[in-house]
């Protein structure tokens, strides 16, 4: 029995309004080249200037990630040649990285967070059929790189650490983690070895991974097959592979250089930098709430089941938006219901996130309320939120509109439900030998009569009278 070993590197692109050395705009789908100047073209004779909001976000990240600040860090230079990167180096950190040692924790499992240092991202390829264009604007945007310790054993656990991670960079606002811009990436080491033992095996390096499922299912192929080469007495190439989502495997694709390889060295036109216990300090008193102590709040305060909470604290908006309902209405529990059943399809569907909708905290109470209040039944509430959320109109304005309120009147059901009884002898007959299912099939024929209007309760027990009177 073979188990994985995982590491993941995370790079996240942080959210300055400036580039990390130079006063370019960092801003995302800009006219190609329009955000650069010389430094971030890496022309003779400019210098690099630190962006001071950089260290404020690094040293709340990595606080957040319980690491150790060290108190004096520089800036390297990763020497490497790649047609987007013009310096023809990367400024990063090597031995003094700003922070080391801290770890993630996910339920009972500690992931070991190995350092959090920054560094500048490189350029953009376009890749047009016969030539590649080259866009400027991305190099040196600030990013974070996060990397653990090889803590993780599964592919599961991998995706589960990125979510944590995600939410705590979102909680702090230092990142908008947006994967389909590329403000969040992921490669992830990994390597088999026989269960219980402790050396490392051989490892590859997984990269051009879009999403956390993307990881998920990369890191399962690279289990199979590296457990398939290993059976076969076959030996593991250290390489770098590519994850090809179209075809769900991992491709080879260079061998994979060592540190040595890129001849870091201090980078000569930045100083070495110190961060004081004071700002350290500052930060601290400033950092929000996390996502793991907001679960226990969750759990504790509203008594939300531990699925429940986990669901609603991963996202931040969402979980002020649960909270922001409960100046209205005081059942936690069923706002979670909503926020995690229709409110989180319809959101789905229409690829949006909860910020992104109108749907105002007390209107979703709104509705709730209605349902409450058997105004509406829970099928016809479904409806109404999408009319909401399509017409930015209330859950009363609707239901007036369409004339779906509900139902109750017992003697138009009853007239409803006995003409339902005469047409459906046999499941009469059927409900009266003791099949229950009968019974529903009836309730439904009522509810299709009145074009699901129709409260399934009330409807149940004029029926089971009806039937008994006959
Ligand atoms: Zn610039």
């Amino acid at each position: 029995m073979f188990e994985p070993v995982i590491g993941l590197e995370v790079h996240v692109q942080l959210d300055t309004k400036t580039k990390a050395f130079c006063g370019c705009a960092t801003q995302f789908g800009a006219a190609a080249n329009i955000n650069t100047c010389p430094v971030c073209l890496g022309l003779p004779g400019s210098l690099p200037v630190l962006n001071k909001k950089i260290f404020e976000y690094a040293i709340k990240v990595a606080l957040a990630l319980n690491c150790t600040i060290n108190e004096n860090t520089k800036f390297d230079r990763k020497n490497y040649f790649y047609p987007d990167l013009p310096k023809n180096y990367q400024i990063s950190q090597y031995d003094l990285p700003i922070s080391e040692n801290g770890f993630i924790a996910i339920k009972e499992n500690k992931i070991r967070i190995k350092r959090v240092h920054i560094e500048e991202d490189a350029g953009k390829l376009i890749h047009e059929k016969e030539y590649s264009l080259v866009d400027f604007n991305r190099t040196g945007t600030p990013l974070l790189e996060i990397v653990t310790e090889p803590d993780i054993t599964s592919a599961l656990d991998a995706q589960e650490y990125l979510k944590e991670l995600k939410s705590i960079l979102e909680y702090l606002g230092v990142s908008t983690c947006d994967m389909e811009k590329g403000f969040l990436r992921c490669d992830a080491n990994i390597s088999l070895r026989p269960k219980g033992d402790t050396a490392l095996g051989v490892k590859t390096e997984v990269k051009n991974m879009n999403s956390f499922k993307a990881v998920r299912q990369a890191l399962e192929y690279e289990t199979e097959r590296q457990v398939a080469v290993l059976k076969d007495n076959g030996k593991i190439i250290q390489e770098t592979r590519l994850w090809d989502e179209k075809k769900q495997c991992t491709i080879s694709m260079r061998s994979k250089e060592e540190a040595q390889d890129y001849r870091y060295f201090p980078d000569p036109d930045l100083p070495l930098f110190t961060i004081s216990k004071e700002s350290i300090e500052s930060a601290k008193k400033v950092l929000p709430q996390l996502p793991i102590e907001k679960r226990k709040r969750f759990i504790s305060e509203f008594n939300l089941s531990e699925y429940d909470a986990g669901i609603i604290v991963s996202s931040l908006r969402m979980s002020n938006y649960f909270e922001e309902c409960l100046n209205f209405l005081q059942e936690p529990k069923k706002i979670a219901n909503w926020l995690i059943g229709s409110v989180s399809e319809e959101l789905n569907k229409r690829c949006l996130d909860i910020a992104q909708i109108k749907l105002k905290p007390e209107d979703l109470v709104g509705l709730i309320k209605l349902v409450e209040s058997n105004t509406i039944n829970n099928l016809t509430a479904k409806q109404v939120l999408t009319f909401m959320l399509d017409t930015d109109k209330t859950a009363q304005e609707i239901i007036k509109e369409k004339n779906l309120a509900q139902i109750s009147d017992e003697e138009s059901l009853k007239r409803i439900a006995q003409e339902v009884i005469d047409s459906n002898q046999k499941s009469v007959d059927d409900f009266k030998s003791g099949k229950e299912n009968a019974l529903m099939f009836l309730v439904g024929q009522v509810m299709r009569a009145t074009k699901g209007k129709a409260n399934p309760k009330i409807v149940r027990t004029i029926l089971e009278n009806l039937i008994k009177e006959t």
